[in-house]
């Protein structure tokens, strides 16, 4: 049968058009490198986001060519975003955080033509120059004034590169299923895998992200994203705030509690998004300043799980909500959201931040299940625990470049996470699969142990690791790092737990260290420690 309605296609540049005829006045404040605050209005972005692309044809750079950045939070990013993908190319940002030869290794597989790289990131590619394969030109995303001196060749700067482009270009009318951005995932073993999102995954993620029962996003939002554009596109936030016409106020390099704080007082932000780490700095900051945040409604955390004592701590001390999300590199990363609901907002406190542990509901358009390893599908009951598979018209259907099949089941992708569902549908991790403890036939959720750890007053970081154990296979570890002038005991620490865990999920031991590993997207790296310690309870 023929569908009698229009099939127009869902195109990046389409969103950028729309932020352009209906709210091209709308603020994009950045934090530079340069160090200085920058303001401009979606109105202009589009303007410079067309230059690009002129730049980007001059180049040579056709449809479908991978187009490589490393870069921060930032208004040029934002350019880059829009001119990239908008003209038919694609939009690959590389974290900058992974090793070296992690990055080498991402651009020649994606074999990117073209490199955009921060003055920050620069020493990094000067470092790796000699083995990236691909590149034809590198452009340093500064002016005139601050370009450095680069010892390599076919390096440009970015204002002096888009500086005599039209600020007309005519978008094409792509098919909504080509490329338009790709993302490395940062794997703690093997190499990376590439998911190359289409123009309509995007389109249809975003739409998704800002709805009110999701990321709740307007026109009177003003956005934080502290979530890098490296990772995951931001979580959609750049092309959320263009569907919208929500103001954004990029932090740039500067991601330490007082920055932050200070860009938020002063852009009066609503909606801040990041990864537990970043707002337990913003927090701890704030603490010793006894300062509070005055404009923040709601705070999204996601990337790790978000323990219990930071929910309660914005909203007792500062009046925000924390809005607890789940995805991965593979989603988009958009999977779910614990929104406010009216039910939610009526509990008692206590009642209400255990609830909002938990990972929350599906964004309309994603759908979960969990399994046993035999493939049967488990009760949603809130107890029985599994396999957590996925699918949706914004999640990985295959990976770039990679014949490697084992995470797609009947057209489900195995997110490699270890969940619970309830009869509401709401999701809580449980562990990574990997991660997860098995002590005598009984399961031990290492994610759950560190939350309650974090929650005593003198610790700043904990990470439980599996290790092995004569008796019982395994047993926990407990790693912590203490807060500057706090002290505790391994007896304190065992004694606060078994207020709060069942008895045999205390750890076998606790011990207090200066540092601990993290992978390029502020994950805890517990292969590295599993390695560590592994003999640590063997006799
Ligand atoms: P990435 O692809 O780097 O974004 O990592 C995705 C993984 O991060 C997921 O599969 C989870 O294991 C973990 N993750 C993301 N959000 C959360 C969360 N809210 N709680 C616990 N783990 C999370």
């Amino acid at each position: 049968m023929t569908s009698h309605m229009m099939d127009r296609p869902l195109l990046v540049s389409s969103l950028l058009a729309h932020a352009v005829q209906n709210h091209s006045q709308a603020e994009i404040v950045t934090r530079r490198v340069e160090g200085d605050i920058h303001r401009y209005t979606w109105g202009e972005a589009a303007l410079r986001a067309a230059k690009v692309a002129n730049a980007l044809t001059r180049l040579g750079v056709k449809p479908g060519d991978r187009v490589g950045t490393l870069a921060w939070n930032t208004y040029r990013h934002l350019e880059l975003y829009f001119g990239i993908s908008g003209m038919g190319a694609v939009l690959h940002t590389i974290n900058p955080r992974l090793f070296p030869e992690q990055v080498t290794w991402i651009a020649n597989h994606a074999e990117d033509r073209v490199l955009f790289v921060d003055l920050t990131f620069l020493p990094l590619v000067e470092a790796i120059a000699d083995h990236l394969k691909t590149i034809e030109a590198i452009v340093v995303m500064t002016d005139g004034d601050t370009m450095p001196k680069v010892n390599l060749p076919n390096v440009i700067c970015y204002e002096e590169l888009i500086a005599r482009e039209s600020t007309q270009y005519h978008w094409p009318e792509l098919d909504e299923r080509a490329p338009a951005a790709l993302c490395y995932t940062s794997g703690t073993t093997g190499n990376p895998k590439g998911v190359m999102y289409t123009h309509r995954s995007t389109v249809l993620h975003a739409w998704g992200a800002q709805a009110p029962a999701a990321l709740d996003i307007g026109g009177d939002t003003v956005i934080l994203p502290v979530v890098p554009m490296f990772h995951v596109n931001s979580w959609g936030i750049p092309y959320a705030a263009a569907m919208t016409g929500a103001k954004l106020a990029f932090p740039g390099p500067a991601l330490d509690g007082k920055s932050l704080h200070e860009l938020i007082e002063r852009e009066q932000v609503t909606l801040a998004l990041g990864v537990p780490t970043v707002w337990l700095g913003l927090l701890n900051y704030l603490d010793s300043i006894n300062a509070r945040l005055t404009t923040v409604k709601r705070v999204v955390v996601g990337g790790s799980a978000a323990p219990l004592s930071m929910i309660r701590a914005f909203d007792q001390k500062h009046g925000a909500f924390l809005v607890h999300a789940w995805g991965m590199t593979e989603m988009s990363p958009l999977g779910t959201v614990n929104a406010p609901t009216t039910e939610l907002m009526a509990l008692p406190a206590e009642e209400r931040y255990a609830r909002q542990a938990k990972q929350g509901r599906p964004v309309f358009g994603v759908e979960l299940k969990i399994i046993d390893d035999a493939g049967k599908e488990l009760p949603r009951d809130g107890k029985t625990f599994g396999r957590l598979l996925v699918r949706g018209p914004w999640i990985v259907g295959n990976y770039y470049r990679n014949d490697d099949r084992s995470s797609f089941v009947d057209g489900w992708f195995d997110t490699g996470d270890v969940a619970t569902l309830d009869e509401l549908n709401t999701m809580q991790i449980v562990d990574r699969k990997k991660d997860v403890i098995k002590s005598g036939g009984e399961w031990i959720s290492s994610i759950d142990l560190e939350n309650v750890a974090v929650g005593h007053p003198a610790i700043k970081e904990a990470c439980v690791i599996g290790v092995p154990h004569p008796k019982w296979d395994e047993r926990p570890l407990l790693l912590c790092i203490l807060k500057d002038n706090h002290a505790c005991t391994k007896e304190e620490m065992l004694d606060y737990l078994s207020g709060h865990v069942a008895k045999f999920w205390l750890p076998d031991d606790v011990l207090f260290v200066k540092d601990l590993p993290h992978t390029a997207t502020g994950k805890l790296l517990k292969v590295d420690l599993r390695k560590q310690y592994a003999n640590h309870l063997m006799p």
